[in-house]
């Protein structure tokens, strides 16, 4: 009895060296949160990558991976190694024929602007500061909206393959007043972006931002910190869009990700 006892408490020492959990499935375009002991290091495939003062940390699956993902987990000099495989999602191919042809290619003349709103966004999208309200429950933007496009659709415009869909569209009526789906401070706030049109970006902290694209009226600056549920503007049709929708986008870094994965 005695030296079950010994080795169960063993057990318990050196699991508690490398006590830290997952959450989320690793599937492609999957965010996954997860808590280790604080002043751990972490590293996803040998990057090294941001852990909070309570051992949050966050990482996502590229849209198309393929291969294993590797976890690296540094405590006291310890070291835990993981591997995980990544599963494949299968993704839609959407065709769209008989679109005015500068629907499908922009004019030259609009170049340098897209340029310039691409920069903005990719700025927006490289912060990586201490938030942490990735790791808290993400809340759907509208009440009763249908989903009218997912993640990762391949698109064939006109015959054209087109990069894929990214985001997750919602119908609904122009002047639907949108919710922000988690705490979070506005990294970006435009009236009039090329593609996107009225475009909110949101850092949630550790490089996850999220996306709300195509908006009429936007009610927030640059700046601000947000609550979950605060509405955050209203849905329109402002870029490029064919009809009124909101779309939502989520990344980790320049990693876009698959809103849908932590939206239920
Ligand atoms: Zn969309």
């Amino acid at each position: 009895m005695k030296k079950l006892l010994y080795i169960v408490v063993l057990c318990f020492i050196s699991n508690s060296l490398y006590a830290f959990e997952l959450k989320g499935t690793f599937f492609q375009g999957n965010l996954i949160v997860g808590k280790a002991d604080s002043k751990s290091i972490v590293f996803i495939d040998e990057k090294k990558i941001k852990v909070s003062e309570k051992g949050f940390f966050v990482f996502g699956l590229a849209k198309d991976r393929k291969n294993d993902i590797s976890i690296k987990i540094i405590k006291n000099g310890f070291t835990k190694n993981l591997t995980k495989k990544v599963y494949k999602k299968k993704y839609k191919i959407q065709k769209i024929n008989g679109l005015p042809s500068k629907q499908v290619t922009p004019p030259k003349e609009v170049y340098e602007r897209i340029k310039n709103d691409n920069r903005l966004i990719g700025k927006a999208r490289a912060l990586d500061t201490d938030l942490i309200f990735f790791s808290n429950k993400f809340e759907v933007p509208l009440k009763n909206a249908i989903i009218t496009g997912v993640y990762g659709s391949q698109r064939v415009l006109n015959g054209i393959p087109k990069s894929p869909h990214y985001g997750l569209d919602f119908a609904a009526k122009e002047g639907t007043e949108i919710k922000a789906m988690l705490d979070g401070t506005v990294t970006l706030a435009k009236k009039n972006l090329y593609y996107t049109g009225g475009t909110l970006i949101f850092d949630h902290g550790h490089g996850i931002s999220t996306l709300y694209m195509h908006m009429k009226d936007i009610f927030v600056k640059k700046n601000q910190k947000i609550k979950q549920g605060d509405v955050i503007g209203t849905v329109g049709k402002t870029g490029r869009s064919t009809g009124a929708h909101l779309d939502i986008r989520l990344n980790w870094f320049d990693i876009k990700l698959d809103p849908a994965s932590v939206l239920n």
